[in-house]
């Protein structure tokens, strides 16, 4: 998984260090223990709902630009592993899951192997504004549109990380800075993520 993520371009020595140390069999169904070190997405405990290719979570992680103490939002909680691989770039993180029983299982998880990671049950499209402001805050599901309570929940210098839907099943890996109160969007490339869901989201589906 390592030479993967070398080979594909993530270079910060801090997210490397940190997906090497992050047990991702910890994160997946007993079933896929297997192959936890596979580059691809795997099934979590809920319909539709997937741990991201560790090779996405790195690149995420990586736009963050995350310096030790920097305080950390993830929305779209899921296994919690990329909350964890956040944690282990030294970030103190708050996490935010729609899905009551995925919230309650990463949290569990989380605590059991360390890692300062406090996690919401709730709509993340609107932030967690009691722990706002943030330095970082990632997205991990496909957002219609710039979340806007989200980048509102930014120090100045901040950044925001979030996969915008550009056209029916293609989305856009887009980082948002807050520079001199002003918004800078820069698009890190294409990329497919399951959609946000909430307020600021998609509708529930009928199926949901
Ligand atoms: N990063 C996660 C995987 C995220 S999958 C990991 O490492 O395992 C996307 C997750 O976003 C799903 O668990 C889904 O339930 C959740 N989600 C979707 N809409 C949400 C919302 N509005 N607020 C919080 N979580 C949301």
């Amino acid at each position: 998984m390592m030479a993967s993520l070398i080979e594909h371009g993530i270079r910060s020595p801090a997210v490397l260090h940190a997906m090497a140390g992050v047990p991702r069999e910890e994160f997946v169904l007993e079933a896929d223990r297997d192959h936890a070190y596979a580059d691809r997405a795997l099934p979590i405990d809920a319909p539709g709902q997937t741990i991201s290719q560790p090779l996405m979570v790195a690149v995420v992680v990586e736009a963050l630009e995350l310096h030790e103490g920097d305080r950390a939002l993830d929305v779209g909680t899921g296994s919690g592993y990329q909350a964890a691989v956040m944690a282990a770039c030294g970030a103190h993180v708050v996490s935010i899951e729609r899905v009551g029983s995925l919230a309650q299982t990463a949290a569990e998880r989380l605590r059991r192997l360390q890692y300062d990671v406090e996690v919401f049950e709730g709509d993340g499209t609107l932030g967690v504004p009691e722990r706002a402001p943030f330095d970082a805050i990632a997205v991990g599901a496909a957002a219609p549109r710039l979340p806007v309570a989200l980048a509102r929940q930014l120090v100045e210098g901040g950044r925001l990380v979030v996969p915008i839907t550009e056209n029916p099943g293609g989305e856009e890996l887009t980082r948002l800075r807050l520079v001199d109160g002003r918004w800078q969007t820069e698009s890190l490339g294409p990329c497919r993520f399951v959609p946000l869901i909430g307020a600021d989201g998609y509708e529930v589906a009928d199926t949901d």
